[in-house]
């Protein structure tokens, strides 16, 4: 006798309300009733102040849904935003997903051919665009089909003609309650791009599910523990990973929430913590090197005794900028890694049990490393021959899998990036030690990371080697002191000709957005290759390592 027959592995049933949808609604509904006294303020563009409420931003993501349904928005609709950190963008946060239509945030800082690429794939509907973005949405929506364009004023003047002032779309919608509008929570809520390896960029698409249920990670307390005690104000802008979720985890767990606006000057950013009480901040590591510079020089001028997490991410941290803040100011540096595929919380840098929490060399190879995963984010990683050990020495190709990971890229072409048994291959390489802690050692991926922006080597390349005298050139990242890598470009020439500097600048400069053109130029005889006759850019990289000043210290040298 058998205990149970061979082809029964469907098990017993749990008997819970698994049935129940994960959507931004449930998030919403959350913010409205239990948060609902919980503050948003925004920094207006007149450097004024807009405040109001979890559930007046409740009350009018609602209205928002009724608008866009108005205009004959419907359940997987694509909506657009061309927008920085401010209130009607939050709105669009929980009004877009909530009705069902998937929120594109576009990154206004992308070249005009990109954001072509990007509109016209995600096949946008509507674009919500910032008044001060104006000049972007101009430069290409004459070469996108769009149907309606939302102007967010900003009291400069009126909004360009034929289009929709955003509070009039706001004010025509009804406040219909959207709790069951979204039925089941594997359907498309948001949609970001981030740059392919070979080219053009390549968009995430979250579903309600993967952002509730990386919001609640985000309140684990070796995460990032937000909570209703906090008070958030993501640097970090909404069109990047929606702000690493920061948003979504902030109305989940009632964590208040400021919102720069257009102003990310140091002054302006440590003003508005002054002012609001910010508990938890976030940003890349640019960010922090220009606020630890103005703290330094005014050290008395701001009040940052409430806040007790800078959460740095999107590229390494530089010791000097972790010890800097906690040495001279007290300040806590919580570094983080993740990437656009991982919603983006992939692992966090807290010290393990047993270490020291003080300042010693110990607990800062954990703070400077990239952390131990995530819960529920699994980790391995992939050398030549097989998985590599975890002995934090040998490094391999970093691989991740999770329920808030991509699982394939939006228009189909997954660029090679996802494992036969279906983890997603991160183009990061690491080493992972015994208690997994993840350090970067370098990446696969050919692309130079400026500030916290992608640089695609092989675009520029390609216009490069369009110079006749050029024959070979190769783009590589370089380090930085205050853009952590900038690009530079290593030249072959064809002959005897070596164009100057600024006659390969002005060809670049109509292709390409201003700070993607290389800081340097450098001739060579040849470009060292592979085996396979790829160009070695590791070799390229040493070579180059000091041409632009390099680059502070970060975790990759323990
Ligand atoms: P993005 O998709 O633009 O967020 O970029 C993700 C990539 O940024 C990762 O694959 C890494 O190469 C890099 N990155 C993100 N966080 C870190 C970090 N804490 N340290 C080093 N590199 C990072």
């Amino acid at each position: 006798m058998t205990i149970r027959d061979a082809d029964d592995d469907s098990g017993l049933p749990g008997l819970m309300m698994d049935d129940l949808p994960l959507t931004t609604n449930w998030i919403l509904r959350r913010a409205a009733t239990v948060f609902g006294d919980r503050p948003v303020v925004t920094r207006t563009p007149d450097g004024g102040r807009h405040r109001y409420t979890y559930r007046g931003m409740a009350e009018r993501a609602r209205r928002l849904s009724g608008g866009l349904r108005q205009l004959g928005i419907r359940s997987g609709d694509r909506v657009a935003t061309l927008a920085m950190n401010h209130h009607q963008h939050l709105e669009a946060y929980f009004g877009v997903p909530g009705m069902g239509a998937v929120l594109h945030t576009v990154n206004p800082r992308l070249h005009a051919q990109d954001l072509i690429h990007i509109v016209t794939e995600a096949a946008d509907r509507v674009m919500i665009v910032d008044q001060a973005l104006w000049p972007v949405w101009a430069a290409i929506r004459d070469q996108v089909s769009v149907a309606v364009t939302v102007v967010v004023e900003d009291g400069t003047g009126p909004v360009p003609a034929g289009t929709l002032p955003y509070e009039q779309l706001v004010a025509a919608g009804d406040d219909s309650p959207l709790d069951d509008v979204v039925g089941h929570d594997r359907q498309a809520a948001a949609l970001c791009y981030t740059s392919g390896t070979t080219g053009q960029p390549k968009g995430v698409m979250y579903s309600h599910r993967s952002l509730v249920l990386h919001a609640l990670a985000e309140a684990g307390a070796d995460s990032i523990a937000l909570s209703a005690r906090d008070v958030v104000l993501p640097v970090v802008p909404m069109f990047h990973v929606n702000a690493w979720g920061l948003p979504y985890g902030a109305a989940l767990h009632g964590s208040g929430l400021v919102l720069p606006g257009h102003d990310l000057t140091p002054v302006g950013l440590l003003t508005l913590m002054s002012e609001t009480g910010t508990t938890l901040t976030a940003g890349v590591p640019t960010i922090w090197m220009g606020i630890l510079a103005e703290l330094d020089a005014h050290p008395d001028r701001y009040d940052l005794s409430r806040l007790h997490t800078m959460l740095v991410g999107g590229a390494a941290v530089p010791a000097a900028v972790l010890q800097g803040y906690r040495d001279r100011h007290g300040l806590r540096v919580l570094h983080a890694w993740g990437m656009t595929e991982t919603t983006p919380l992939g692992s966090v840098a807290h010290v393990p049990a047993g270490v020291d929490g003080g300042p010693g060399p110990e607990g800062d190879y954990y703070r400077l490393s990239q952390g131990r995963p995530a819960a529920l984010v699994e980790v391995r990683a992939r050398g030549e021959s097989g998985l590599v050990p975890w002995d934090g020495s040998t490094a391999g190709e970093l691989e991740v899998r999770g329920p808030w990971v991509a699982a394939h890229y939006y228009g189909g072409d997954d660029d090679g990036k996802f494992t036969p048994d279906g983890w997603f291959r991160t183009g990061d390489v690491v080493t992972i030690d015994p208690l997994g802690y993840l350090v970067m050692r370098d990446r696969t991926k050919d692309l130079v990371k400026s500030g916290g922006e992608w640089i695609s080597s092989v675009a520029l390349e390609n216009a490069l080697m369009s110079h006749p005298a050029v024959a070979e050139a190769a783009v590589i990242a370089v380090p930085h002191p205050q853009w952590q890598e900038r690009p530079v470009a290593v030249l072959v020439a064809r002959g005897a000709e070596r164009p100057p500097d600024e006659e390969l600048a002005a060809l670049l400069t109509p292709q390409f957005a201003s700070w993607w053109l290389p800081d340097a130029y450098r001739w060579v005889e040849a470009i060292p290759r592979t085996a396979t006759g790829k160009f070695l850019k590791a070799a390229l990289r040493e070579q180059f390592r000091d041409t632009l000043g390099g680059a502070e210290e970060t975790g990759e040298v323990r």
